[in-house]
Order: C-alpha cells, then structure tokens, then sequence
C-alpha cells in the first residue's frame, strides 16, 4: 500500500527502503507494531540495487585484517583495481583511515571474525525463509561463490579455508581441472580456486529487495515515497519532518545506509562512517557461455556474477567522497580481464556506482542510540549488507519489542563510536 497521507502517527517510522530498512520495517511489522517505511525512490534502488548480489556466508574476516598491512605498499600508487584512494579525501579523513587500520591488528580480528559470523549465520536462514515467503524463490541459486586465483596460490586457498574451517563455515580446495568441472564456460586461466558451498546468490538484489517490500506491504505495512528532511524529538515520541509533511511515530530506525550519518549529524551524533565506493557494469551474456555462480577473481580484483540482466562485472574499493564525481579508472581496467575469462557481449547499461557504508571497524551499528530514547541506528553493513539485512532488521525488530535478539549484537552497540 503506498501512503498518501500527509500527517500519520505510527508505531514505528523506518527511514530507508534498502534492504536494511525493508527488512527491519517486515520484521518489526511481523511483531505486531504498526510501520510507515519511508524513501525518496521506490524499494531497493540504491546501494542494495548495485551489488554483487552474493549472500555470502564466510565473509566474517573484514577488509582491515593483517593482510592489509602486506597489500599497502601495492596501494601507494593508485593503481591498484583492488583499492583505489583520493589522497585529498584521505588527508581530511586521516583519523577514520587510522582508526581502521588500527582495526586490521591481529589481535581486533577474531573478535570482529566471531560478531560478523553470528550476524551472518542469523541473516542467511532469513533469507531463504523470506524469499520463497516473497514468492520469488526463483531469484535464490545455492550454487555457492567461487574464488579463483591465477598464480600458484594454494598456501593462500588453503590459509582462508583453515580460517573458514575455525567458524564450521565448509569450501572446498579446486585445481585447474575442478574450477573447469564446475565451471565448463570460462577459460583455463585460473590455477586455484576455493569454492564456498554455503553461500548463495540472487538473480538481482533490487528486485529481492522488491519482493521484501512487496511482502511488507502485504501484512499491512505502509510505504511511503518521500524525501526524509529531519527527524526531531517530539514529546515521548518522534516528528520525522518529510519534503511533502510528516510523520509522528514512537519509534524511528535509521536505516539509511550511506546517507545514515546526515540525518543524526543535527542530533549531535557524528557517525565515523566512510564510503567504500565500488561500480559495476553489465553485459550481454552469451547464452552458451553462461557462468553458474559469481565468481570472485582474487588477483583481477573483480567479480563477476550471473544477473537477470547480464554478466555484471563488479569493481573493487574507491576510498573517497560519497559524492565524489564518478571515476571508472576501476572498471575500465577490470572488464577487460573479465573478457579474458567468459566470453559476454556489449553492455547493456551504463556504469552504475555505489557506496559500501564502512565503520571504522568494519562492523555495523545495530542498536539504540545511545542519548534518545525511541531512536534506533541500523547501518554501516559495508561489503556484506545484502547478506546481512534481514538479520540487522530482525534484531533491531526484536530490540523495540523487548525481545532477545537473534544473534549477540555486543559488538555492533552504536555507544562504541556515538
Ligand atoms: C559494488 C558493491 C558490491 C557489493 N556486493 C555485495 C554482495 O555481493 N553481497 C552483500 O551482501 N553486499 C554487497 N555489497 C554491500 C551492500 O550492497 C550494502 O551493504 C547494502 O546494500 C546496504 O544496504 P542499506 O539498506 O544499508 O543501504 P541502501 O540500499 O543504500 O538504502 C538506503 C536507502 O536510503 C534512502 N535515502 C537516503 N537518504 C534519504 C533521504 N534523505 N530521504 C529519503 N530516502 C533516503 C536511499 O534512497 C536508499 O534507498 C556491495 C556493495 C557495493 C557498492
């Protein structure tokens, strides 16, 4: 039901329609509470459109590990497709780049590895509850997520299964001929590859997010397209201020995604947020040579996944501005070795761009805010917040009503930067 009243009281007003929001406006409805959820564009249209579409169950070890110290000296140059960096953006945000080396210590790993594995692990049954619940069962493949490597590099394959292995998350060790096996459309390029069996991919993640929404929608959830201008404290409750009126809730989630640090800024909390900016393009596939699950190229820098409408080739890290103007340098140096891989036509759309909301410490803020009651914090899922929505949304959902989260959200407490 789209909402076209100008002025609504509700129990809970969720502000974002990413697939964070979606999922925490469903999951609060499912307990009974009334839910107006609120975004300027339709349901899954921003960065939980653009991803890799990769519900990913072994990416519990973040970007800032131990091996980011080795990999720096790479960076320096800026032409890496791994990592790109905006030396003026860098220089202003010197404290959060510091902070989240910091982060990469071995000692800051596990800790993180064991919060991330206990959100994932809640997340992924979610997932596949609700996308046959969504009717979309269709968009869900259980083929896994295969990384492959060029060079010789089994001792790295097997150093990332043994770190799965510590956490019951299963792949298995492929050679040449296995990657061909499963495989039997991309050239012979790849040495070694690690297959994880326990992660699936969707088809398209906007329109998953669609189906969530639609899903929402069918309980009795009301959306609402509206620019979001302020959320202000109103007696026991919340007015959250829109572009066309407003709206009076006891409860407001932000969720927000890159956008989440703006709204809260006028509150007096500055969200240390920055913005793993990453693009993708997509190609005409070649029906006889479609690939059967993404495929992560650990030393191309890129993935590439089998989409609805094509091969989408996706682009590593640009450290920079959330508004930045485009730069493609990323893309342009990885499609070609796409092309390399699996034979695919011209594209069929322009480059698209987004932002992973990165923490300092690669963790997301699931939780109360830690000065107004009634505000609650939902972002920063970084690389994984396609496969980490549902359960961000069910923990925040169980949080309002009193209930017991669905995993430990300790380490993802907002007060830990707020
Ligand atoms: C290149 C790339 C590849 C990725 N691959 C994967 C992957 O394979 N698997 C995975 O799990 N994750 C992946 N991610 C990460 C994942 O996409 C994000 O973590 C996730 O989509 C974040 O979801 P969200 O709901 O927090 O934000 P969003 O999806 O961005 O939603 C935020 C919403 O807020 C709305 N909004 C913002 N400001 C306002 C306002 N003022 N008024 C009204 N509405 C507003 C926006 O319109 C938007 O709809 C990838 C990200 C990128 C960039």
């Amino acid at each position: 039901m789209v909402e076209s009243l100008t002025e609504q009281a509700t129990d809970v007003v969720v502000l974002g329609a990413g697939i964070v929001g979606v999922s925490a406006a469903y999951a609060i409805r499912a307990r009974g509470l009334s839910v107006t959820l609120v975004d300027r564009k339709l349901p899954g249209e921003e960065t939980s459109y653009g991803n890799a579409g990769i519900l990913s169950s072994g990416s519990i070890l973040p970007l800032n590990k131990p091996s980011l110290f080795s990999a720096l000296p790479s960076y320096l140059t800026n032409q890496n497709a791994a990592l790109r960096w905006d030396p003026t953006w860098t220089l202003r945000n010197i404290e959060w780049v510091l902070r989240f080396l910091a982060n990469a210590v071995p000692s800051r790993v596990k800790p993180r590895a064991t919060a991330l594995h206990g959100l994932i692990g809640a997340s992924l049954p979610l997932h596949r509850d609700w996308i046959v619940k969504a009717g979309v069962p269709e968009r869900i493949r259980e083929t896994g997520w295969l990384k492959v490597w060029r060079s010789d590099a089994v001792a790295s394959a097997k150093a990332e299964q043994a770190a799965l292995a510590d956490y019951g998350i299963k792949s298995e060790l492929l050679d040449r001929q296995a990657i061909s096996a499963l495989e039997p459309n991309i050239l012979p390029v790849y040495k070694v590859g690690l297959l994880h069996t326990q992660t699936a991919s969707v088809d398209s993640p906007g329109n998953v997010t669609k189906a969530y929404a639609r899903m929402f929608d069918g309980t009795g959830g009301l959306i609402r397209q509206s620019e979001i201008r302020a959320i202000v404290p109103d007696g026991a409750g919340w007015r959250v201020v829109l572009g066309d009126g407003a709206l009076s809730a006891r409860h407001v989630v932000v969720a927000l995604g890159p956008w989440s640090p703006d709204i809260l800024r006028p509150l007096g909390y500055r969200v240390p947020m920055a913005f793993e900016r990453g693009y993708h393009q997509e190609f005409k596939p070649n029906p006889a040579r479609s690939l059967q699950r993404p495929i992560h190229d650990a030393e191309g820098s890129f993935l590439m996944t089998p989409m609805e409408q094509g091969v989408r080739v996706t682009s590593g890290v640009e450290l920079t501005g959330r508004d930045a103007p485009s730069n493609f340098a990323q893309l342009a140096q990885v499609v070609p070795l796409a092309r390399g891989v699996v034979e695919f036509g011209d594209a069929v759309a322009a480059p698209w761009r987004g932002a992973r909301p990165t923490l300092p410490d690669s963790l997301p803020m699931i939780g109360p805010a830690p000065r107004h009651s009634g505000l609650w914090l939902a972002f920063g899922n970084q690389h994984i917040g396609f496969t980490t929505g549902p359960a961000t949304g069910a923990a925040i959902a169980a949080m309002i009503s009193g209930a017991q989260p669905p995993f430990d959200v300790g380490a993802f407490a907002p007060s830990r930067y707020l």
